[in-house]
This record gives structure tokens, sequence and C-alpha cells, in this order.
């Protein structure tokens, strides 16, 4: 398969979820998820995340990044309102720059910023969906995002009470409900293998976890340290982690071969994590 058929735009969906996006080591990463209408990284930005209204972009490389100015502008020419990129605090000054030399070169005003998004903090995108951050480890500031969906439930303890016994507790200025989570989808960013002792098990058990992978053969072990990616042999030594019903091994090289990359997969990861495991790899 040739490199631009690897940057191919790829569509799927897994545990009833849509996903769509390009992603190879060093040349691009963008995931949408039109049914969250969010995307994870927007590459170069493609027409189709234009008016996706909120990106979080894990970290400032190009092949994550590039696009930003381009989806602040094109936004801007569709009349399209507002629009976040959610990113790391390390990072967001920078760019909030570069968007406004963009600004003064259009010699216009783009109504799409930049927010900061601190590790730990989550946004509220509908009153059924949040996105969660955390520090993912790689060599500059990164972001790993978690989104979930939001579901009031009654208090636990109150369960099976009568509906008196409940209007009472109200009465009282008691909360009756509580917020629960459930991880629909999370994503790992680029990252070196530091994530796994950082992240909330929200990561572990998101249905679909959109995890790097860049390299899978054993010479490419020194490398993957060295540049702060993952290596398939880190994730299958923390088979027993990993409570996702898919993971989407991502920003895989292009100097391994399709038919290489499903190989390893199929020989290195413990039969019960591979069975789960799908590269982001076109047909
Ligand atoms: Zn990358
Ligand atoms: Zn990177």
């Amino acid at each position: 398969m040739s490199p631009d058929a690897r940057e191919r735009r790829i569509e799927a969906t897994w545990a009833g979820l849509p996903v769509r996006g390009v992603s190879v080591a060093g040349r691009e990463t963008w995931f949408h998820l039109p049914t969250l209408h969010l995307a994870f990284d927007l590459g170069r930005a493609p027409t189709e995340l234009v008016a996706v209204p909120n990106i979080f972009l894990s970290h400032p490389h190009l092949d994550h990044g590039a696009g930003l100015a381009y989806w602040c502008s094109q936004r801007r020419l569709l009349r399209l309102p507002g629009g976040i990129a959610h990113t790391h605090p390390a990072g967001a000054p920078a760019w909030t720059k570069i968007l406004a030399l963009h600004e003064d070169l259009e010699g216009v005003r783009y109504g799409a910023r930049v927010e900061a998004m601190e590790p730990g903090a989550r946004v509220g995108l509908r009153r059924d969906l949040e996105v969660e951050a955390f520090e993912a480890d790689h060599r500059v500031p990164t972001l790993a995002f978690v989104a979930s969906e939001v579901r009031n439930r009654l208090r636990p303890d109150l369960a099976g009470r009568s509906r008196e016994e409940i209007r009472d507790a109200v009465a009282r200025g008691e909360a009756v409900a509580g917020k629960v989570r459930v991880p629909l989808v999370a994503y790992s960013g680029d990252t070196g293998e530091g994530i796994f002792s950082r992240a909330p098990r929200s990561f572990f058990t998101a249905k679909v976890l959109l995890l790097e992978c860049s390299f899978v053969e054993e010479r490419d072990r020194e490398r993957s340290k060295e540049w702060k990616h993952l290596h398939l042999d880190e994730i299958a030594e923390r088979a027993d982690l990993f409570e996702n019903e898919v993971v989407v091994l991502t920003h895989l090289t292009l100097r391994t071969s399709p038919d290489d990359i499903r190989k390893a997969i199929a020989r290195r990861l413990p039969p019960r994590l591979a069975a789960r495991t799908v590269p982001f790899l076109p047909e």
C-alpha cells in the first residue's frame, strides 16, 4: 500500500459509535466523532471538520494541529458562530498569538478561539456530554481526553423508597440525584508509556479507546522510547488494564506495512486483547 493510500480518510463504527478520520505517524491525525459534534485533533483541517464546533487539540505538533488557523478562517467564511479549540495551557498562548497574526494578515477577526484546558478539568458540551482532559507523556505538553455521556441518576440510598420519602428529601434541601458518567470514547494523543500511570479509570473503560501505537516492530522499541511514542509491546505488557469494548491502534508508522502491523497485533498481543483490537488502517 502506498503512503498516499495510507493517508486516506477512514470511516468506521465501533461499539455503536461512528468514527471518521486520518491517522498516520508524522503525517496527519484527526478523528471526527459526528454524533458527539467534536473532534480530537484536526490535522490539516479537512472540510468535514470546519462545521465541528469543539476541537480537542492534544498537542502542537503540526501533524495534529497544522490546520488550526485555516479552521478558524473557514468558520468565519461560512459565518459559523464561535468554535473552540481546547488545548494544553502550555501551548494555548502561542496558538492565540498565531491566530492573532493570521487575523492581521487576513484583515479580519475570527469568531473561533483557543481555550486552555487544565489537566484534570472537564468541559461540558451538552447537558449529557462532558470531556475530561489529563496529561499524556510526550516530548511536548500533551493532553489526552475522555468523552463521557452524563446521566442523572437517583441517589443509590434512595432507590426503592416511596415517592413521598423522595419528595420529603427534596423538601429538606437534599440532593436526590447524582451525576453518573458513562465513558464513551477516549483518545491518548501522542504519548509514551507514562500515560498508563496517569490515566483515569475512564480511559480504560471507555467503550472505544483511540490509542496511539506508532511502532510494532522489535527494531523500533528504542525509537519509540526516544520519541515518546507507544510501542505495541508496551500495550501487550499491560493487556489486563484494558476493559474497552474496542481498542483502536492509531498513529501507526508508514515504516511498517499494514499486513505486518496486523500480523504483529495477532502475534504480540494476548488473544483476549487482540480480539478487541483493530488497527486504524484503510481496508
Ligand atoms: Zn503525531
Ligand atoms: Zn507528537
